[in-house]
């Protein structure tokens, strides 16, 4: 287990009530969408807490989920169903590996604009989630349009013409 999770789960352990009491001065509800959203500091958009020991910079809604269901499975997010990185409603999170994150994001078909342009390089990491979502029955050319690439650059990464060695 790496040392965020770790101070995510003894803070939790050890001071439950402060964690709950910081979420509910630090949140506000969007009643529109039924959001619990983090006022405090936050990170690229998503809340951050300092645990008490050792002091770490955790995300919030990682804690939330860890106060509300436990340990987090090593290698495994938590994801939201609403989008909304600053949501720390328990009811908007579900676990799941990055994979998984892709899929939701071509299911509601919102995977970054900026990536579309039309020959942005693959990443060894696209590859590995475009032959993810391949084996999942996603088509090419849906995969080479949300990533942002052209079918025959894909094809060529999948059948692994000029990616040997990318697993
Ligand atoms: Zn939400």
């Amino acid at each position: 287990m790496n040392r965020y999770d770790e101070a995510i789960e003894r803070m939790v352990r050890e001071h439950a009530e402060v964690v709950r009491e910081r979420i509910e001065r630090h949140t506000v509800w969007e009643p529109n969408t039924g959001c619990l959203l983090w006022t405090g500091a936050n990170v690229f958009g998503y809340g951050v807490v300092t645990t008490t020991a050792p002091r770490l910079p955790v995300r919030v809604h990682r804690l939330v989920w860890v106060l509300n269901h436990g340990p987090i499975p090593e290698g495994i997010d938590v994801l939201h169903h609403c989008d909304t990185p600053p949501c720390v409603n328990d009811a908007h999170l579900f676990l799941g590996t990055q994979l998984d994150n892709m899929r939701d994001m071509i299911a509601k078909d919102r995977y970054p604009r900026g990536e579309r342009h039309h020959n942005a390089k693959l990443t060894v990491e696209k590859i590995g989630l475009a032959r993810g979502l391949r084996l999942q029955g996603f088509s090419q050319h849906s995969i080479a349009v949300r990533l942002g690439v052209s079918q025959s650059t894909l094809s060529n990464a999948l059948t692994g013409a000029h990616w040997k060695g990318v697993a």
